[in-house]
C-alpha cells in the first residue's frame, strides 16, 4: 500500500539527535532557542515558541489572548479537530464559517456574516498548504479589533501575496507531526511578531512559570520563580529540537519534491472528466501538504474502497467538525448551514503525497486513479 503521507528522516537527523542525547541537556536546553531562531530565519517571523505538538501550540495561542469566557472565535469547520478543540479547551465558543469550494479555505464573506458583539478572534486554516485570503482576513480583523490566529500546520514554507506564512497573523501555528513538512516525531510552534505574546507563550508552555530551569541553572542564579498563569507542561525536548533544526535544512528540497509530484498529478489527471483538480490562487505559493481532488459523478466512498483495494492509500480530509457527536451535543449545528463544506466533504479524496515518494509510485497512483471503477 502506498501511504497518503510519511516522514523522511536522514542520517544527519539521527546524528543530531544522538549528539544531544549524549550531552547535558536533553530537554529545556540550548537546542530549543536554536530551533526557534531557525524557524524565524526561515519564515521571517521575529519570535517563535516551540512546544510538544501542533495541538499544544494552538491551545496556548488561544490561551495567550486572555479572552473572557464565552467569547466567540470564528473558524473553519473543514479541518482537523485540534483546531476547534483549542477554542473549547479555553472555554470559548467556536463559531463556524462556511468554506470556499475551490480552495476549501474559510470564506472571508462568511466570516463577516458571523461577527457578533461577542466575537474576539478569527482562527483560520490554510487547507492543504494553500494560504487563505490573508490580506482580506487581516483587514476584517483590524476593522473589528479581532485577534488573528493562523493554523498553518499544512503551510510551512508557503507564502501569500509575496509574504511568508508566519508573518501575517498575530500568531501562526505549525505542527511537526510525521505527516507534515518537517518532523520532530511530535512537535509544534507558535510564531508571532509580538514580544508580549511571546513572553506569555513561553510561560504557558512551562506551567505558567516565569523562569525556565535553564535560566535558573547558572552559578550566579537563584532558585526563585513565580507562577503567573495556569500553564501546562507542553515542552519540546532538546533532541527533538535538534531533529527539527536538521529537518528544517531540508525544507526547500521537501517543498520542491511535493510541488513536483503535484504538477505531475495535475498534468496526468487533467483529462479525466470525473475529477476536479486543485488550483493555486494567483499570488500564492502552495506548500502542497495535501493533493485533494473532487469527484464528479462517482460515489466517493465506493471510489475510496476501490482505490484502497488497488493499494493506493487515499484518504479523506476532513470530516466536518460539526458532524462529530461531541460537537453535535455541544452546539447542535445543522449540516444544512454549511452547504459548501457539505458538498466538498461528499466528493473529496486526498491522493498520496510525500517527498520520499518515487516517480514509480506516483505513476502507480495515476494509473490506479485513471482506470474505471
Ligand atoms: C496536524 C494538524 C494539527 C495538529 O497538530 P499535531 O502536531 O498533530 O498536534 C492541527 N491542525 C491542523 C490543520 C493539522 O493538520
Amino acid at each position: 500500500m502506498i501511504p497518503y503521507a510519511r516522514q523522511w528522516i536522514f542520517d544527519d537527523d539521527l546524528e543530531a539527535v544522538r549528539d544531544v542525547l549524549q550531552g547535558d541537556w536533553i530537554t529545556t536546553g540550548p537546542k530549543i532557542g536554536e530551533f526557534e531562531e531557525a524557524l524565524c530565519a526561515r519564515t521571517g517571523s521575529s519570535h517563535a515558541v516551540a512546544v510538544n505538538s501542533g495541538t499544544s501550540a494552538l491551545d496556548i495561542a488561544v490561551q495567550a489572548l486572555e479572552l473572557p469566557p464565552g467569547s466567540e472565535v470564528i473558524t473553519t469547520p473543514f479541518t482537523f479537530v485540534a483546531t476547534s478543540n483549542a477554542i473549547l479547551y479555553n472555554r470559548l465558543k467556536p463559531v463556524f464559517a462556511d468554506i470556499d469550494r475551490e480552495t476549501r479555505n474559510i470564506d472571508p464573506d462568511r466570516i463577516r456574516e458571523q461577527i457578533t458583539e461577542k466575537t474576539r478572534a478569527v482562527l483560520t486554516v490554510d487547507f492543504a498548504g494553500h494560504p487563505c485570503r490573508n490580506d482580506e482576513i487581516r483587514e476584517i480583523c483590524d476593522a473589528h479589533s479581532l485577534a488573528f490566529i493562523e493554523d498553518a500546520c499544512h503551510a510551512l514554507g508557503a507564502s501569500c501575496g509575496g509574504r511568508m506564512i508566519g508573518t501575517w497573523a498575530d500568531m501562526t501555528v505549525f505542527s511537526f507531526h510525521p505527516v507534515k513538512h518537517i518532523t520532530t516525531g511530535e512537535g509544534g510552534a507558535v510564531l508571532t511578531g509580538d514580544p508580549r505574546l511571546t513572553e506569555r507563550l513561553e510561560m504557558l508552555r512551562n506551567h505558567g512559570i516565569d523562569r525556565s530551569a535553564f535560566a535558573r541553572s547558572g552559578p550566579g542564579s537563584g532558585y526563585a520563580y513565580d507562577m503567573k498563569y495556569l500553564g501546562r507542561n507542553y515542552r519540546l525536548t532538546d533532541f527533538q529540537a535538534a531533529m527539527g533544526i536538521s529537518q528544517l535544512r531540508k525544507l526547500d528540497r521537501f517543498l520542491e519534491r511535493r510541488a513536483e509530484i503535484a504538477r505531475r498529478y495535475s498534468e496526468a489527471l487533467s483529462g479525466l472528466p470525473s475529477l476536479e483538480l486543485p488550483a493555486t490562487r494567483a499570488g500564492n505559493t502552495h506548500a502542497w501538504h495535501l493533493y485533494t481532488v473532487l469527484l464528479k459523478g462517482i460515489e466517493r466512498d465506493a471510489f475510496f474502497r476501490e482505490m484502497r483495494g488497488r493499494g493506493i492509500g487515499v484518504n479523506v480530509h476532513y470530516i466536518p467538525i460539526y458532524r462529530f457527536s461531541y460537537y453535535r451535543a455541544l452546539l447542535n449545528l445543522s449540516p444544512r448551514d454549511f452547504p459548501r463544506t457539505e458538498d466538498v466533504f461528499s466528493r473529496i479524496i486526498s491522493l498520496p503525497l510525500y517527498p520520499r515518494m518515487t516517480d514509480g509510485e506516483v505513476e502507480r497512483v495515476i494509473e490506479a486513479i485513471s482506470l474505471p471503477l
